[in-house]
């Protein structure tokens, strides 16, 4: 193929990843955002095959990578549940960084000393940033697999443990650069990949939607210093792209939580200890049936439903929106309050609430509804705890103090749907649930709605 060819389908490629970021921007496009970015990753993939100086090499090797990554990756991702798909998405991106330093290194035992002062700092770069973006993931992973503790893992002397392995980095980084050697390479490698294990394990389970997109941003920015390693242009497109729009993301998870980076990743280590969640509670709690549940809310004026991760769990959307229906139909006025951490990603509640088609109108931001809590006669919560708790207000100290919360407590009653009274992602107890304007309904958060739309047909 021609280089003009090849470089102008390269372009296609290049518009359709901007095109396809400019859709993911709106649920409304962001079906077509997606599949934007799959026909450019798709392009990018074959053209791949025709750039002149890769023609005919190590067909064998890549069509066999191409396969065993379609034979894991195509099964994994159409049978994941809906709920388990950050860890998917966690562990995909940590293997994308890995993939860029691997690249990175083997490019570079190729070049040898032949290569340029530029390209080692860019091997370097890629290597560090890609190997602490795959082993941060693969904790990120494991904390929200819930396959180790969701609480921030913090030791005496952790910040110096930290800032000890950073300096190992920088120090064996000026090795590599002034040596050019593999041995310091892959010590650097494994040092990197300390590194992100350090720096994600003292985060608490509520900070985690930031540590995922910043981790995202590492990757993107990865693939790109690897496009400049390997001289491909449109691996800095696709990287830079990435790397922008991952930083903005967690500039705004930040500031959506009240946190800033540094009190995100280090934060654990000075915050006082919390009284243990799991410690015997007496009190007692006013627990409700559904007919209850179905009365309170037939005689609201105004109703804010407040989705979170236990929605998703149930997989309750349509019922909710049956629900929400049903008070519409009886001149009751009804909102979603979203929180923008509800649930395990990034948009979880729109994408889930979009399945059921609940008008986008219908969604209100949370400073947007914060404000119409006091003229709410009832909150239903349903499979959401961190996003409503208290104690992000009156609790210094804890995990998710700061964190601003949607407002339920200023509302006339308050309904909790959930099963137990076991807390939410970030382990912490919630005041709430003892609160004397507060009913739960235990169980299931779908066969609890059915049984209240049936209570509320026969109001
Ligand atoms: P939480 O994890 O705080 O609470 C979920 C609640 O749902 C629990 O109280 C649980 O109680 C209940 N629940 C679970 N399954 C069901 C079910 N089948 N039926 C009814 N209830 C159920 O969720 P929130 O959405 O309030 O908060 C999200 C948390 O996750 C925050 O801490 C956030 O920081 C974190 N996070 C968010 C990410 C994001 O990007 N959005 C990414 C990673 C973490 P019970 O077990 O008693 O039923």
């Amino acid at each position: 193929m021609s280089p003009f060819i090849y470089d102008l389908i390269g372009l296609l490629a290049g518009v359709c990843f901007i095109l396809s970021l400019k859709g993911l921007s709106h649920p409304r496009t962001a079906r077509r955002g997606n599949l934007l970015g799959a026909t450019g990753a798709a392009i990018a993939t074959v053209l791949v095959f025709f750039r002149s100086e890769n023609e005919g090499k190590n067909l064998i090797w890549i069509i066999g990578a191409i396969i065993v990554g379609v034979i894991i990756g195509v099964p994994a991702a159409r049978k994941v549940q809906m709920t388990a798909m950050p860890q998917l998405v966690a562990l995909f991106n940590g293997v994308g960084g890995g993939a860029a330093a691997l690249v990175a290194i083997v490019e570079y035992m190729k070049l040898g000393s032949s290569a340029s002062i530029a390209v080692v700092i860019a091997t370097v770069f890629t290597v560090v940033v890609g190997c602490v973006s795959f082993s941060g993931s693969i904790i990120t992973f494991l904390k929200l697999q819930e396959l180790m503790t969701t609480a921030p893992v913090v030791y005496p002397g952790g910040r110096a443990v930290i800032a000890g392995t950073l300096v190992g980095v920088i120090g064996v980084s000026g090795w590599v650069i002034a040596e050019m050697g593999t041995t310091p390479l892959i010590i650097l490698a494994a040092l990197s990949l300390l590194f992100g294990v350090l720096f994600v394990l003292p985060v608490g389970g509520a900070d985690v939607p930031i540590v995922i997109s910043l981790l995202n941003a590492f990757t993107g920015l990865t693939v790109a210093a690897s496009g400049y390693v390997l001289d491909a242009t449109l691996l800095i497109i696709a990287g830079t792209l990435v790397g922008a729009s991952g930083t903005i993301l967690t500039r705004l998870m930040a500031e959506a939580m009240g946190r800033s980076l540094f009190g995100t990743l280090f934060g654990a280590f000075t915050a006082k200890p919390q009284s243990a969640s799991g410690a015997a509670e007496t009190r007692p709690v006013k627990s409700g049936t559904p007919d209850d549940v179905a009365i309170l809310l037939n005689y609201a004026r105004r109703v804010v439903i407040v989705p979170g991760f236990g929605l998703a769990v149930a997989q309750a959307q349509h019922t909710v929106r049956e629900l929400a229906d049903l008070l519409a139909a009886k001149g009751i006025d009804v909102a979603y309050g979203i929180h923008p951490v509800a649930g395990r990603m990034p948009g979880h509640m729109n994408v889930l609430l979009a399945e059921a088609n609940v008008p986008y109108e219908q969604l209100s931001e949370m400073d947007e509804v914060n404000p119409t809590f006091p003229q709410t006669d009832v909150a239903l919560i349903i499979g959401a705890n961190d996003v409503v708790n208290p104690a992000a207000k009156t609790t210094p100290g804890c995990p998710i103090y700061g964190m601003p919360i949607l407002d339920v407590s200023q509302a006339g009653n308050v309904i909790f749907l959930k099963r137990s009274m076991r807390p939410g992602f970030a382990g912490i107890e919630n005041e709430l649930l003892y609160d004397p304007k507060t009913t739960l309904l235990f169980g299931d958060a779908k066969a609890s709605l059915t049984k209240v739309v049936s209570a509320l047909k026969v109001l």
